[in-house]
């Protein structure tokens, strides 16, 4: 227990640490980019370790898996983010129960949010996933598609539309991951001119591209495996 203790404690530290240099190199403040620690498969208790040292901002991809950690640590001032493939279906688990939705991706999902947000007074923060790429077995809205789904979110009182998000094909060489997160943000440009309003957040990067995503104006960043180690695969 103590090991596991220090050993989370010391990666988080590592982990923030390269992304504050990452983030004064491009020459930005550290305190610009949240790290979201992404604990799917991992136990309630390695995020109250990491919590009691300091870390905020937890992300998670599976509905039953998070609500099940989140109900086991409501005594603990944290911010959920939802990061996952969501089917409409379980949207009305999610809306109200994060901070932040970083994967809508259709307007059937975003109208199930919208819809629950609605009925629970709340507003709902989301973030627009795009597939850049046009990788097809990914989640994500095409960039074609993007225009006119953020115009759907945006009549849609019980939603929040704060940004973008992205998740580049698996590369070996984070390099390559570049250019993705470079037309991340120029499509945030082209949404803010149509939307005539300033979209603060992309979330884009993760343990093996994260420099590069900073370098390239992430806001946020979700780190699972260099925080928490490997992942178990699920049964
Ligand atoms: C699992 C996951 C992450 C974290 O990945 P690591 O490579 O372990 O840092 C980030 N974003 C999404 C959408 C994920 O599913």
């Amino acid at each position: 227990m103590m090991d596991r203790r220090i050993e989370l404690v010391g990666r988080a530290a590592q982990a923030r640490e390269e992304l504050a240099r990452a983030a004064r190199r491009a020459g930005r403040e550290p305190g610009d980019v949240t790290l979201v620690a992404v604990s799917k498969f991992h136990p309630a208790g390695d995020v109250r370790v990491l919590a009691e040292a300091g870390q905020v901002d937890f992300g998670e991809n599976y509905v039953q898996e998070a609500l099940a950690k989140r109900e086991a640590l409501t005594d603990l001032p944290l911010r959920w983010h939802f990061i996952g493939g969501l089917q409409s279906n379980k949207a009305r688990f999610v809306a109200g129960n994060f901070a932040l939705v970083h994967s809508v991706d259709s307007r059937k999902l975003a109208q199930a949010l919208h819809r629950k947000a609605s009925e629970l007074g709340v507003v709902q923060d989301i973030l627009l996933q795009v597939n850049i790429a046009g990788e097809e077995q990914k989640s994500g809205v095409d960039e074609a598609g993007l225009p006119e789904l953020a115009e759907a979110v945006e009549a849609m009182p019980g939603l929040r539309l704060k940004g973008l998000m992205t998740m580049p094909p698996f590369f070996d060489d984070p390099e390559r991951a570049r250019p993705v997160f470079a037309r991340l943000r120029h499509l945030r440009g082209r949404l803010e001119g149509r939307l005539g309003r300033s979209l603060p957040h992309l979330s884009m990067g993760m343990t093996g591209d994260f420099v590069a995503a900073v370098e390239e104006g992430a806001t946020m960043v979700r780190i699972g495996t260099r925080i928490f180690g490997a992942r178990e695969p699920r049964q």
